[in-house]
């Protein structure tokens, strides 16, 4: 295996719409057609085909050789949203000196300091006008150069600032574009601003037709090893996309097996918010989905699908907090995962995690087959930790499952870092998983 595919994956994933267009376009590279919830489905046994949600979710599957009434769905979940901040609409700002300022929100809970001084570009997706209002046009943009950036108030401004300073998102971490005349900020404005006439200019169209946007800005620094052994790699959005291609390398690795089962990836958005959109895991996007494939065996489709889900499992992949040599006091004395130690089960007494006994019995014994080693996560009993998707979505189906990801340092930083042997550990438990 070679990490530079999931370097490149993450550097080519800039934000939720971006992360599912590198997945789409891997799918559609390994055969797997496209199709639309609006339209019949026509789907047989081996059949390999993806769906999307909002353009920001994709939910893509192999038809296995039996109903999955018998031999149930093996779905491994994670999302492409990762804390980020989004440019709000009449977004800019002009100040002293011709300074241009954009007015931001933040999304997610990103630890903010990392994000000053650092080169950041946008990405996300516009709107324009379609056959009818009501089909607009989406176009996906990715500057890919470094168009802006948060600079840090000097120190000697505020002495205290190592002893922790409390950040405004509305005062603090307004990202500056430029500095332009009045007379040349009047004509860009007169074009619709410094954002929407970089984002035209890229995809050559002009600023008047950009009906609505959803843009982000994100750190421009490439993913990257790191280590005297090059034993981690750093990247924004290691959260969760390392997940969503684990799951897309077992997906494509084992795309040639005819299995009993039917295997599913799925990648939710807006995990970072509370997963409560139509495309996060609170919808029943997924559940239509199982449905709809389950109907295709069957004319007693309700009976087809609850036998279905009575069958499958589901490995819900969101990464973990590995032990942290500077911050021992904050872990579980017994349960810390570290990086290089494999991949991680994650319980919670409380039912933060999908994890029960049995799911983790599952997931170890696949570990065992494919000769991985793992590790628990359990939170220190006085630290209040983290949720994922896994519990959220056994609200729209009763699944039995596992939570389970990847060790990694500072989540939800502008730069993460993981390691290079759990990536290749967790892609062979995946394997094994979806090799039946
Ligand atoms: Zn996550």
């Amino acid at each position: 295996m070679d990490i530079n595919r999931l370097l490149n994956w993450l550097d080519s994933s800039t934000c939720n719409f971006l992360a599912v267009e590198t997945l789409r376009k891997e799918l559609e590279a390994a055969g797997f057609t496209r199709l639309l919830p609006g339209e019949e489905w026509k789907i047989s046994k081996g059949g390999r085909h993806y769906i999307t949600k909002n353009d920001s979710a994709i939910f893509a599957f192999i038809v296995g050789e039996k109903s999955p009434a018998e031999s149930g769905f093996r779905i491994i979940s994670a999302h492409s949203d990762s804390p980020c901040f989004k440019i709000k609409p009449n977004a800019e700002i002009y100040g002293d000196g011709g300074v241009v300022s954009l007015n931001v929100e933040k999304y997610g809970g990103g630890i903010m300091y990392t994000w000053f001084d650092r080169p950041l570009s946008i990405s996300g997706r516009v709107m324009t006008a379609g056959e009818d209002a009501l089909h607009p046009v989406c176009h996906l943009v990715d500057l890919k150069v470094p168009v802006a950036f948060i600079p840090h108030l000097a120190i000697h401004f505020n002495r205290g600032v190592n002893e922790g300073t409390p950040l405004s998102v509305q005062k603090d971490m307004k990202p500056v574009v430029g500095f332009y005349s009045k007379e040349d900020y009047e004509a860009i404005k007169n074009r619709g601003g410094v954002v929407k006439s970089l984002v035209a200019d890229h995809l050559g169209i002009s600023p008047a037709e950009i009906l609505e946007y959803e843009l982000c800005l994100y750190p421009l620094e490439p993913a990257a090893t790191a280590g005297a052994s090059n034993e981690y790699f750093q990247s924004a959005r290691i959260d969760d996309l390392s997940m969503a291609y684990a799951g897309l390398e077992a997906m494509l690795a084992t795309a040639d097996l005819r299995t009993d089962s039917t295997r599913i990836l799925a990648v939710f958005d807006n995990e970072e918010t509370g997963s409560g959109t139509k495309q996060g895991a609170a919808s029943p996007v997924l559940a239509e989905m199982m449905q709809r494939i389950s109907g295709a065996f069957s004319n007693n489709g309700n009976e087809e699908y609850f036998r279905s889900v009575a069958h499958s499992f589901m490995i819900s992949a969101d990464d973990a907090h590995a032990w942290h040599p500077n911050y021992n006091e904050k872990y579980d004395p017994t349960n810390h995962p570290v990086i290089g130690g494999g991949p991680v089960i994650k319980i919670n007494a409380n039912c933060k995690y999908m994890t029960d006994a049995e799911g983790a019995a599952v997931f170890r014994q696949l570990c065992n087959e494919a000769g991985v080693k793992c590790q628990y996560f359990v939170n220190h009993s006085d630290v209040a930790g983290g949720s994922t998707l896994g519990n959220i979505l056994t609200s729209q189906i009763p699944l039995s499952g596992v939570d389970m990801g990847c060790a990694i340092w500072a989540m939800h930083s502008a730069r993460e870092t993981a390691g290079v042997a759990d990536h290749f550990s967790t892609v062979k438990v995946f394997k094994r998983f979806f090799e039946d």
